[in-house]
């Protein structure tokens, strides 16, 4: 650790940018050897009746050691759960065992065809049928799809779910709940399914402030949508209250399960009061992030709210056979198929691996890592709600911005120099200069305290030197890009010179 924090303005970086490759090879460079011609050779231009183009495409061509330095020079410019621990609060980022990866790739699994007659696919129905069974028994809700693609397609499945609910019972209504500590996800899934957002703020615990709760309260409800822990890391404990007063004017509790990994095994959110829960498996149950996917957001339900699920659900018959049902008054399809197939069997095999036992030991290691680096940060940044926390916990990097002018923005570049992800920043948006760290339980002590020593290195640097803060990061392949413009405006194309 100590040569990387030797790093500072002005030297090297370690992986500095590398030709397109474009820009490698030679005209005469190739990295296949085609056998040799045993059919008649034809001229091709003639018979597509000239069709052919004039002009060679501008293709790279390179050799077999070319390419393969080429994806591995770019697989080392990207930083994974691989690379190193990767903090990132509310996204779960837990390591993904090898395991899931050869489960999925087993020949009938990924050899598999939608539209095989479903005799020949009960190993695939028997799988989900048993995953959707163990989600329904870690949530304690009994209804459950398997389709939605992600976790915010989740959230709008069973949003949609409680929109058909409701309409059935001759009300529709207009309003949606959501605490001022929510994912933007949840306000978003609010306004497309076409409900008005109504927010609460929360009470100086870090929980939804009751009164305002019940002052905002009326048969307009059709939802609350609450993350429980909370985006603060923080267990609402008035949860039965809360639930109870929105079930009184015939509202529906929807919880956001991104934080489910803090509970497993503990405390199921049925019992809590909610009538449904998206599960983010890319999240709790250790399948890939991926590059905004693939991932699997499943929604459990209340058996009063099953009828409205998207079908085909796959079930399991009497006589031990499996087969698809469409469930009575279902919002129809969400996602093609059966939704992501292969991190279904991901899940799966994570489930089988660990067992009930093993998913409460996860997220009590979950929590206890989390109060460990908590502990351990106290001193060096503001702790704005000192509670004992969830799985994650959100600090302020508010004395270093008002005392040195280094923002949690430079705090979290200078990480990158240090080998760490950074956390998430500036969320939840209540909190000031927010560091939101959530480090799995997958994470050694060794690496813990790695991590902390670290903090605490960066919160003396800000101190001593905070322009070496404020000019991370410097170790890095690029430096400080303008983030807004690189989502807005990505320039991915290569143009060969005219
Ligand atoms: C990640 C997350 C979501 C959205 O999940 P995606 O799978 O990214 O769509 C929603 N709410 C919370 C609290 C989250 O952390």
């Amino acid at each position: 650790m100590t040569e990387k924090l030797a790093h500072t303005p002005g030297s090297a970086p370690s992986r500095g940018p590398r030709s397109l490759i474009f820009e490698t090879g030679a005209p005469e460079s190739r990295c296949v050897m085609p056998p040799a011609l045993d059919v008649p050779e034809i001229d091709l231009d003639a018979a597509l009746g000239g069709a052919t183009r004039s002009e060679p495409p501008v293709l790279p061509h390179v050799t077999e050691v070319e390419i393969a330095r080429h994806y591995a020079h770019l697989a080392s410019m990207n930083f994974g759960v691989d690379s190193g621990s990767y903090p990132l609060g509310s996204c779960t980022m837990k390591y993904n065992p090898r395991v899931n990866e050869d489960a999925a790739r087993l020949e009938g699994f990924s050899g598999l065809h939608p539209y095989q007659p479903e005799s020949t696919t009960h190993g695939a129905l028997e799988l989900m049928v048993g995953l959707a069974d163990a989600l329904a028994e870690v949530s304690g809700l009994p209804g459950v799809t398997l389709q939605p693609a992600a976790g915010a397609h989740g959230e709008l499945t069973a949003l949609m779910c409680f929109r058909a609910y409701h309409v059935d019972c001759g009300d529709a209504r207009s309003r949606v709940i959501i605490p001022d500590s929510a994912h933007g996800t949840n306000p978003a899934t609010v306004a497309m399914c076409g409900y008005q957002v109504t927010t609460v703020p929360s009470d100086a615990d870090g929980g939804v402030d009751m009164d305002v709760l019940r002052s905002v309260l009326d048969t307009d409800v059709a939802a609350l949508m609450l993350t429980n822990p909370n985006t603060l890391g923080l267990f609402d404990s008035n949860i039965l209250e809360i639930t109870e007063a929105v079930h009184a004017v015939g509202a529906l509790a929807y919880c956001d399960g991104a934080n489910l990994n803090a509970i497993m095994g503990i405390s199921r959110p049925a019992d809590m009061g909610f009538d449904a829960l998206h599960i983010n498996l890319h999240k709790t149950f250790s399948t890939p992030h991926g590059g905004g996917g693939p991932g699997a957001g499943p929604v459990c339900v209340t058996e009063a709210l099953a009828p409205y699920l998207p079908g085909p659900v796959p079930f399991r018959r009497e006589d031990g056979s499996y087969g698809f049902a469409q469930p009575a008054s279902s919002i129809g399809r969400v996602r093609s198929f059966y939704g992501n197939f292969g991190i279904l069997v991901r899940a799966y095999a994570y489930v089988r691996a660990l067992g009930g036992e093993g998913l409460r030991e996860v997220s009590e290691q979950a929590v206890l890592s989390a109060n460990y680096l908590k502990e351990r940060l106290r001193e060096a940044y503001d702790l704005p709600y000192d509670r004992t926390c969830m799985h994650e916990f959100v600090l302020s990097g508010s004395r270093q911005k008002r005392e040195y002018g280094v923002r949690t923005f430079d705090i979290a570049k200078r990480l990158l120099d240090h080998g760490f992800h950074p956390p998430t920043v500036y969320f939840p948006l209540i909190v000031e200069e927010a560091l939101m760290i959530e480090p799995t339980e997958t994470e050694s002590l060794e690496e813990l305290d790695r991590f902390a020593d670290a903090m605490i290195a960066i919160a003396e640097e800000a101190s001593r030197d905070p322009e070496l803060v404020k000019g991370a990061p410097y170790t890095t392949p690029v430096r400080r890009l303008d983030e807004a413009g690189a989502a807005r405006n990505p320039d991915l194309r290569y143009r060969p010179e005219e």
